[in-house]
């Protein structure tokens, strides 16, 4: 069994935490964790997880919104830490605990209990950024937020996931005539930015397949995109037939989904 939810989602932070079983046995992992401390806990229980429940931290990137509390939280509960080098580089200090860490590699598929992590490069104006794909052997599951582009290794990395926790973050229109500074719109709208609501859609029908069943939307923009046209532009891109979509709300994040 697999299953995953969103302790929230955006610019003002995310945090995404995935737990699978097999038996009596069972592995949880929390993929990012840009909240204060006291704010991440609050979050994880009410997804009805303690602190010292999960099994290891997973960080993407070093964008404040994913890194947060990250090293302090790990620390202060003893949990193995997982980024790539150059993550580590850009946020590591001296102060934290070497046994904690564990340096990930795009390709290089990592265990971890009852689920394994499938990280995947995408691109992003951070040092070296890590997407994930997980599986427990039987599920399937795909993360990706914070890519400005979806070239074909994201793809290739997504394709076969029964479920897909997919940035929607800009309607390009709404962005284009919005407030945001030209530098930041330039940002945003580059290669190595966020993906907007047309890019998701078209990465979503490059890993359509009969078996996915679940789509998330995740890192919506508050000014800059809403939930009705995130869901319009991906339920375009699925027909008939089409796979569930839930948006998972920045703050509220999105309750419990289960694979399979
Ligand atoms: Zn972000
Ligand atoms: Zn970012």
């Amino acid at each position: 069994m697999m299953r995953f939810c969103s302790l929230g989602s955006g610019s003002g932070g995310n945090s995404t935490l995935i737990e699978a079983s097999q038996g009596i046995t069972s592995t949880r992992l929390l993929v990012d964790a840009g909240f204060s401390q006291r704010e991440l806990v609050r979050r994880l229980a009410r997804a009805g997880c303690a602190p010292e429940e999960i099994d290891a931290v997973f960080i993407t990137h070093e964008h404040g919104d994913h890194i947060g509390c990250a090293l302090a939280f790990a620390a202060r509960y003893r949990l193995p830490l997982i980024m790539s080098r150059g993550t580590w580089r850009a946020v590591g200090n001296a102060d934290f605990d070497p046994a904690l860490l564990r340096l990930a590699k795009a390709g290089e598929a990592m265990p971890l209990g009852d689920m394994t992590l499938q990280p995947f490069a995408v691109p992003h104006d951070a040092a070296e950024p890590l997407q994930l794909a997980l599986s427990d052997g039987v599920h399937r599951l795909g993360l990706v937020t914070d890519l400005g582009s979806a070239p074909d290794n994201v793809a290739a990395a997504l394709a076969g996931c029964h479920a897909l926790l997919l940035e929607c973050n800009h309607d390009e229109d709404l962005l284009r005539n919005g407030p945001y500074h030209p530098a930041l719109k330039k940002r945003i709208l580059g290669s190595h930015g966020h993906l907007s609501n047309v890019a998701a859609a078209d990465l979503l029908a490059r890993c359509l397949h009969p078996g996915l069943a679940m789509i998330a939307a995740a890192h919506l923009s508050e000014h800059n995109n809403t939930p009705d046209l995130a869901h319009a532009a991906l339920a375009g891109a699925l027909g008939n037939n089409a796979p569930e979509i839930r948006i998972a709300h920045p703050t509220l994040g999105l309750d419990w989904l289960t694979l399979g």
